[in-house]
């Protein structure tokens, strides 16, 4: 059994996502993808609680978990410009949602074989649609998980913020391989407004007011999605399932940093 870094699986990462446009023949809608892992502990045993009670745990997708893996694959910065405009989302803002899914479904498979020629076995989840349509919540949440691991933290929108922003999709994995703890955030929040600062951007942004300082309606937002894809006629080829609006993320001051870092010394909880 050889030995896999965290370091070898990025790079592998990083090398697959810059490829992306060629071997598919798409546009290049993603900067360089950032990863955290973390044991799969206790820590996981939380998930039920702050995300869905059917939460699955590390265990549930490979018996011998010993390291959760997540990544984050961030959108470029024209294609963030482009969907500010307007309340609708642009064309190709569900178009990189309807690709990034997919690359992230064949990057986590490209890094499970990975990780399996070197000998140890993976668990994966596809990047979304794993999702319970009355509780409006994954059943496993790339989200959640990147939270746990040290990936980003939680918004006033409850997007991930991570150090490269808010803007782009999370992927995961379980492997057996022991990848140790390496997480990116070194500040208790990210969200300027959970940091005690001035913003809430996103919240008057927001088409459809779903967001509050302390709360988020879930339906309001869920039902928003979906009626962009039925009311958008340049959305007709994409599959029903392309369910995004992304006016909360776009061009806000967390959409491509942690703004709560770059702020020296504003690094408080509220
Ligand atoms: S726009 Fe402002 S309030 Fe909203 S999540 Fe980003 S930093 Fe927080
Ligand atoms: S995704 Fe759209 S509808 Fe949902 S909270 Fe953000 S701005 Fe509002």
């Amino acid at each position: 059994m050889k030995q896999l870094s965290l370091d070898t699986l990025a790079q592998f990462l990083k090398e697959y996502v810059a490829a992306e446009p060629q071997r598919s023949g798409t546009e290049n809608f993603w900067r360089e993808p950032i990863l955290a892992s973390a044991p799969a502990d206790d820590r996981f045993d939380i998930l039920p609680e702050i995300a869905m009670d059917e939460h699955l745990l590390p265990n549930d997708l490979l018996e011998t978990a010993r390291s959760v893996l997540v990544f984050f694959i961030p959108f470029e910065k024209w294609l963030v410009k482009e969907n500010k405009e307007g309340d609708r989302p642009c064309r190709n803002w569900g178009l990189a949602y309807v690709k990034t899914n997919d690359l992230i479904d064949r990057a986590g498979r490209a890094m499970g074989d990975l990780l399996r020629d070197a000998g140890f076995r993976s668990g994966l989840t596809p990047a979304t649609h794993n999702f319970d349509e009355q509780k409006l919540m994954a059943r496993w949440s790339h989200k959640h998980l990147a939270h746990l691991v040290g990936l980003g933290r939680f918004g006033t929108h409850c997007m991930l913020i991570t150090p490269e922003g808010c803007c782009g999709r999370f992927g995961s994995l379980v492997t057996e391989a022991e990848l140790g703890d390496n997480p990116l955030m070194n500040t208790p929040e990210a969200c300027l407004l959970k940091a005690g600062k001035k913003c809430g951007k996103c919240i008057e942004k927001c088409p459809v007011g779903a967001l509050e300082e302390a709360a988020f309606d879930r339906r309001k937002c869920w039902d928003r999605l979906n009626e962009n894809h039925a009311v958008l006629d340049y959305f007709s080829d994409l599959p029903d399932t392309t369910d995004v609006c992304g006016k909360c993320v776009a061009m806000m001051p967390c959409s491509f940093t942690n703004p709560v870092k770059s702020q020296p010394g504003r690094t408080g909880k509220k």
